[in-house]
């Protein structure tokens, strides 16, 4: 259960709203039951519920099962996808461990923005649902030219279609964290984005094969490859 709140032993936590209606209707845990409770920085806890009504509650943490723990650095950044395919890769990216998601936008986005308060709600369940302990970073939706020219450096692979670069499998041999992963919007990047990424010495531009996939899929199909290859 992820809690908004600092955990420590004995401390009793008020449950917000969502998470008591969450426990109570959906677990159907009562008072006296335990759970298992996180908030992103302090670890794992076995908490008792206090007490549980309806939409109201509390619980205590006893002892911390976990200490916390990060995801290595495998970021993602993404075009602004349309809002079901941006909340599809947010969920995938927080189970498959991702550090930090960077919504960019690009020439050919057909969405300018996203909603940070859902896609945070989203990243928090993924993490519940995962049994992971951090969420992911999540940026503001900010232009691609804007992302590259503040890049620390950190080496990106673009995920480039049709364009004779190398599989990204291919390139995996001697990967190592940070990196990160570079998905364009449906329309794919456009020549001068294309031209301007080439030019980044960090860049590499690979491939996924000769199908074009759509771009939640790529984002999706190149962080389980990096993963496999380079993360925890
Ligand atoms: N409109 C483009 C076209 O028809 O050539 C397709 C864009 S694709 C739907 C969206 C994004 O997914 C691309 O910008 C690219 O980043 C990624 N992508 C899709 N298929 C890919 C592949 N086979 N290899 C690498 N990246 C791919």
């Amino acid at each position: 259960l992820f809690l908004d709140a600092p955990l420590e032993a004995g401390r009793e936590i008020p449950l917000p709203p969502a998470q008591a209606h969450y426990l109570g209707s959906v677990m159907r845990r009562g008072a006296g039951d335990q759970v298992l409770a996180f908030n992103g920085a302090d670890g794992e806890w076995l908490a008792r519920i206090v007490a549980l009504r309806k939409d109201r509650g509390s619980l205590v943490p006893d002892r911390r099962t976990r200490p916390q723990a990060s995801c290595p650095d495998l970021r993602l950044l993404v075009a602004v996808l349309k809002r079901e395919a941006m909340e599809w890769v947010v969920e995938k990216a927080t189970e498959l461990g991702v550090a930090r998601i960077q919504p960019v936008l690009t020439r050919r986005s057909v969405v300018d923005r996203v909603n940070l308060a859902r896609l945070t709600a989203i990243a928090r369940e993924a993490a519940e649902q995962c049994e992971r302990l951090d969420l992911p970073m999540l940026d503001e939706a900010r232009p691609l030219h804007g992302v590259l020219d503040g890049w620390d450096g950190t080496p990106l692979l673009v995920a480039a279609e049709r364009a004779g670069a190398p599989p990204l499998a291919a390139v995996l041999e001697g990967l190592q964290l940070p990196a990160a992963w570079l998905v364009g919007p449906e329309g794919g990047f456009d020549r001068a984005e294309l031209d301007d990424l080439r030019r980044r010495a960090f860049v590499s531009p690979v491939g996924l094969g000769p199908r074009i996939l759509r771009a939640e899929t790529a984002a999706v199909a190149g962080l389980a490859l990096l993963q496999a290859r380079a993360g925890d």
